[in-house]
């Protein structure tokens, strides 16, 4: 008899995971429990609607419902999952009872975390999430004259971003000293926090949010520094696992607040496996299990485990985490560590930062491109970059993390080849440029 998979959870995660267990075992029964009345959409695309930079929703859509169903990917839309025993190899759905199945893939996604403040059910906050929400909030925001966005999460950054381009008087609320402060170091934010306010934002750091006030629907964010009248609040604090479920059937939770799962993404109880925002997975360089990664992490670590739920093989590695995005003018990235948090983190390191060009500097087009590398004192493995320009951050993000995945030295960024060619390379990279001034600055 096929064997049946359950995966409860229609995002990246789930549907990497559903995928995956029907290429490894053609013959399952895989069925997908969400929430939410699609999948098969991308959520990364909506602040770029928002924004105007992207026409439409309908783009945002990956695959049709009959698509999946083409591919044996039996989808219960809009059909809550209320619990799952791992003893007794159930699930229980609303509406359809007790659901047995033979493997189990846990992909419950993320939560944004609770503001914590009065106010919080006022009409008028929302949440960047279900797309169906963001078509209705998209309608919504041709009315807003002033928005407050809470905190300075990527999310954050690319809202206030897409509300600039909107016309939309955009104020930005966070507890640190500049945006993003845990990913990021002032030099390399600055350009952005510029480009912000020439399009108008007013940005608020060093500023706590006190409560949502209005009656009934939102009139202004309350914080440390005082009343901000607005239409709208953006909620993008911190993303939390999305553990309910698997906490009440017993799972291990981490350190981190995710489930553990061990490299086949195979979490502590029997038969169940777990994948994307809800889990956490160790760091390449500190061996520190972190949560709430990106979309493509989800999407892999999901193809991971409905690999291995199906019955074949396959391995997740530990992160180094490249990250990239667009905010106000500027191209942001890096991998891994920011001098700030490495020095919060009490982790040891030295520091080379340069200047280069995007292309050659007499290509029209030509950008400034700012690298800081950061490295193990003594080894000089790199364990961390930063970087901020108009062009090329996103393909300098992933092969820095693969440098910092394989152990490469600062040596060997000093010395890397590199692609020169006019109109996309010049003649010396950036990145060659950071890890020499470090190596300058050590004497070297
Ligand atoms: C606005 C936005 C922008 C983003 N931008 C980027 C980006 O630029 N780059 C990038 O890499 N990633 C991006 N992401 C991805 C994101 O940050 C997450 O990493 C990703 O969505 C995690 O996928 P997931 O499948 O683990 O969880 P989720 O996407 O949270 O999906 C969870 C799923 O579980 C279902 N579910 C939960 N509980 C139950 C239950 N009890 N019963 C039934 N179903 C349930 C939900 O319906 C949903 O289908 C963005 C996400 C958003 C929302």
């Amino acid at each position: 008899m096929a064997q049946r998979i359950v995966v409860v959870g229609g995002g990246a995660a789930g549907m990497g995971a559903a995928g995956a267990a029907r290429g490894a075992d053609p013959s399952a029964d895989v069925r997908v429990y969400t929430e939410f009345e699609d999948v098969g959409y991308s959520p990364c695309g909506i602040p770029y609607v928002h924004g105007k930079e992207i026409p439409d929703f309908e783009r945002l859509f990956l695959a049709t419902r009959e698509a999946y169903a083409g591919q044996g990917i039996d989808i219960h839309y809009e059909t809550r999952v209320t619990g799952f025993s791992a003893e007794h190899k159930t699930v229980s759905v609303h509406g359809e009872g007790e659901i047995g199945y033979d493997r189990l893939i846990v992909a419950t996604g993320f939560n944004y975390a609770s503001p914590g403040v009065p106010g919080a059910d006022l009409d008028g906050l929302y949440y960047v999430k279900n797309i169906r929400r963001a078509i209705e909030w998209d309608k919504v925001l041709d009315g807003v004259r002033a928005a407050v966005v809470v905190e300075a999460s990527p999310l954050g950054l690319e809202m206030v971003t897409a509300l600039c381009h909107r016309g939309i008087e955009t104020h930005l609320i966070d507890p640190g000293a500049w945006a993003l402060s845990v990913a990021t170091d002032p030099d390399i934010i600055a350009p952005v926090q510029e480009s912000w306010q020439e399009k108008g934002a007013k940005l608020h750091f060093n500023t706590t949010l006190k409560g949502f006030v209005g009656e009934g629907s939102l009139r202004a964010v309350a914080t440390s520094a005082g009343e901000i009248a607005c239409d709208l609040a953006v909620v993008c604090t911190k993303k939390e696992a999305n553990t309910s479920l698997a906490r009440a059937a017993g799972l291990r939770i981490g350190s981190a607040g995710g489930l553990i799962v061990d490299e086949r993404m195979h979490t502590s109880a029997p038969g169940v496996w777990a994948a994307g925002d809800c889990i956490e997975v160790p760091h390449s360089v500190t061996d520190i299990p972190i949560q709430g990664l990106s979309g493509s992490h989800a999407y892999s670590q999901g193809k991971v485990a409905g690999t291995n739920a199906a019955g074949g093989d396959r391995r997740y590695q530990p992160v180094s985490v490249p990250w990239g995005m667009v905010a106000g003018d500027w191209m942001i990235g890096g991998v891994s560590f920011s001098e700030t948090l490495a020095t919060a983190l009490g982790i040891p390191h030295v520091v080379g930062v340069a200047e280069g060009i995007s292309r050659a500097r007499y290509y029209p087009g030509v950008e400034k491109v700012r690298v800081k590398l950061l490295a193990e004192p003594g080894s000089l493995r790199l364990i961390g970059a930063q970087m901020v320009g108009r062009e090329g951050i996103k393909e300098r993000a992933d092969f820095l993390a693969m440098a910092v995945r394989t152990g490469i030295t600062i040596n060997d960024l000093a010395t890397m080849e590199n692609v020169y060619s006019p109109p996309i390379g010049a003649l010396n990279e950036p990145i060659a440029l950071a890890a020499q001034s470090l190596l300058a600055g050590l004497g070297s």
